[in-house]
């Protein structure tokens, strides 16, 4: 690690590899150039799957499959599974890394949203030292974080969510293995002797230039008894931030009519996996 953090620093230009599967279409696009390319693929002791005493901690090289297949992020951080297993085909699961993805920081990637609403925090180390990113200043702007150049995410640091939670991951796109049009992430925690929301997140992809909170269907959730009728109600409130692009995937207004559908879904399917 020191040597990688001493290259990032002297190097010209430098860029970290990790998968590969991001970084290198770009290139391949004509749209990165890096002068430098340190390879980190073969860095020992960043691909892991963790319980610690407070938190799951995931190191940043371990690859998209091991996410998705790990039993306990499939029993006790669902939607991280789901998130994972919908990242393009099974070739890219099996390179591409769940650091690589939050450091690539593309809006309509996968587990950059499912990262924000499972309230993930980001080790990072550099020249600086180690420090740790919190969820809300993770992600800036369309393809940027707030990673400083001479510094190498480590870490992924998941609080273990409250007793009686759920949690679930929908995307929406056009063919299986596509980068999502819309999707929603959610944890949402039950008092399950009278069916009221205790707490829940709500992160939303391809809607905005970073994944965003859904806040405003949060607070209208919290508390409430959890039926139909508060479920649609909360879809429907505006999603400050959101901002959708119109292309050849749907309209803005098509968009923005996906979040109501996907956040109803996903906070179903959350709610359906409480235990
Ligand atoms: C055909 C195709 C389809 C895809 N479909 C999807 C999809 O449906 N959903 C989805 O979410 N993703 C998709 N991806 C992207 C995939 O998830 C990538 O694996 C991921 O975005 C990048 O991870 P990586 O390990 O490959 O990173 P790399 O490509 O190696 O790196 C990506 C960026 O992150 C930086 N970086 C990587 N690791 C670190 C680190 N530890 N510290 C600091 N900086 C770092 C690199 O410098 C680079 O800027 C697809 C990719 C391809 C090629």
């Amino acid at each position: 690690m020191n040597e990688t953090i001493d290259l990032l620093k002297t190097k010209e230009e430098p860029k970290v590899l990790a998968g590969g599967q991001s970084l290198l279409a770009l290139m391949k696009l004509r749209l990165a150039a890096p002068k430098n390319i340190i390879d980190i693929t073969n860095l020992e002791g960043l691909s892991y799957i963790r319980e610690d005493k407070d938190h799951l901690a995931i190191g940043a090289l371990t690859i998209h499959d091991l996410v998705e297949n790990s039993q306990v992020i499939r029993e006790k951080f669902t939607l991280l599974s789901d998130a994972a297993s919908k990242i393009g085909d099974q070739q890219i699961r099996n390179r591409g890394t769940i650091g690589g993805s939050a450091c690539h920081a593309d809006p309509a990637a996968d587990l950059p949203t499912a990262l924000l609403a499972a309230d993930a925090h980001f080790v990072v180390e550099g020249s600086s030292g180690k420090r740790e990113i919190l969820p809300k200043d993770m992600f800036v702007d369309v393809f940027t974080t707030s990673i400083e150049h001479d510094e190498v995410l480590t870490q992924i640091k998941i609080p273990y969510f409250l007793p009686k939670s759920g949690s679930g991951y929908i995307k929406h796109s056009r063919r299986e293995g596509d980068f999502a049009i819309t999707s929603c992430g959610v944890v949402i925690a039950m008092d399950t002797t009278n069916n009221v929301c205790k707490d829940v997140r709500i992160a939303l992809g391809s809607v905005a230039s970073t994944p965003i909170r859904f806040k405003n269907a949060e607070e209208y959730l919290k508390g409430k008894t959890m039926d139909e009728k508060t479920i649609v109600e909360a879809s429907q409130r505006e999603a400050e931030g959101a901002d959708p692009p119109s292309d050849m995937h749907g309209s803005r207004e098509y968009r923005l009519e996906m979040i109501k559908v996907f956040t109803k879904r996903s906070v179903k399917l959350a709610m359906s996996r409480v235990k």
